[in-house]
């Protein structure tokens, strides 16, 4: 067995930086010695350098959050949503910060958008390395009276639309070696909660989708993997936050003591999508301030 030598550190710093920024790195892994690859993926934490990533609902809230750290990690961030003015918000932070962004209009609830969005983005930037399936909608109702037309329109935006939009994204990575899908999953895809049955059915829909994709399509290169995020504060959960003693009480439920933030599911994703997580398959991250914990 091969035993990990102690680089002098000015000389790992260098030979991380050359890798990372090596334009065929990874395909790199295969070729490099073990302690070289234990550095290169060490070094790729956060290194998305030059790949292309779709962000679906990426204008506001959590996807927001998401675009703007695959833009920190050098990746060149697609912003998928309905509103240009937010998307432009969005681009103006990524760019600010010397990244690089661009806006694909895409209305999900259409089909023809849907069937169409992977294939605009990469006849428009060349490929595509990244999908994160973020938008999401829910229409909270007793179970016992629940509106079929919300139920279905809940599960098709929440399960079948990040299903065909991955078919498509797979079908794009496979000729090519591989690429990354990270869902947007939710706690709710491990627990139930009152009052939110198409929601709670669509997210623990997606974690056993991500699972299945993972195993179907990990030969192909393709790595599917979900985060979970527990309580955010965005425009979703817009009515519990106005409500200061739901907030205060939900807070108090929550470990850490605090509700999240959207800038708290980023950099797992970043990770998810990065070569260091190369032997990742399947998995959903939670991501809850120990919420799920207790
Ligand atoms: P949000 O309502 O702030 O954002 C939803 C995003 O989806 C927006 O960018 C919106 O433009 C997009 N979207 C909605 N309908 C769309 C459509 N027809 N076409 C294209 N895009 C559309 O919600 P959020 O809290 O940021 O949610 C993002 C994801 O995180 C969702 O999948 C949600 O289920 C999940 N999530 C949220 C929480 C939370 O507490 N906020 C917790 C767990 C999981």
């Amino acid at each position: 067995m091969k035993t990990l030598k102690i680089l002098d550190k000015n000389l790992l710093y260098h030979l991380q930086r050359s890798l990372t920024r090596s334009a065929s790195h990874p395909n790199q892994a295969g070729k490099m010695t073990i302690e070289q690859t234990i550095q290169y993926r060490a070094a790729s934490v956060s290194d998305l350098t030059g790949k292309v990533a779709l962000v679906t609902g990426g204008t506001r809230g959590i996807g927001r959050a998401i675009s703007i750290a695959l833009g920190a990690a050098g990746a060149v961030v697609v912003v998928c949503g309905r509103d240009q003015v937010c998307a432009e918000l969005v681009i103006e932070d990524i760019v600010s910060n010397e990244g690089k962004a661009f806006f694909v209009q895409a209305d999900l609830s259409e089909e023809d958008a849907v069937d169409t969005l992977i294939e605009r983005v990469v006849g428009k930037f060349g490929s595509l390395d990244i999908l994160v399936n973020n938008a999401g909608i829910d229409a909270d109702a007793p179970a016992l009276t629940y509106d079929l037309t919300d139920w279905r329109r809940v599960l098709r935006f929440n399960l079948e639309v990040p299903f065909r939009l991955s078919q498509a994204a797979a079908e794009h990575y496979a000729p090519r070696g591989g690429g990354v899908i990270v869902n947007v999953a939710s706690v709710l895809g491990f627990v139930g909660v009152q009052e939110a049955c198409s929601y709670v059915a669509a997210k623990h829909g997606l974690v056993g989708l991500t699972k299945e994709l993972a195993i179907e399509w990990s030969k192909k290169g393709i790595r599917v993997n979900a985060v979970a995020p527990g309580l955010i504060q965005t425009d979703m959960t817009s009515e519990l936050w106005r409500n200061e003693g739901a907030k205060a009480y939900v807070s108090q439920r929550i470990p850490v003591g605090r509700i999240g933030q959207p800038s708290d599911i980023g950099g797992a994703v970043v990770f998810l999508a990065s070569d260091a997580a190369a032997f990742i398959h399947g998995e959903t991250i939670v991501i809850d301030g120990g919420f799920l914990g207790t």
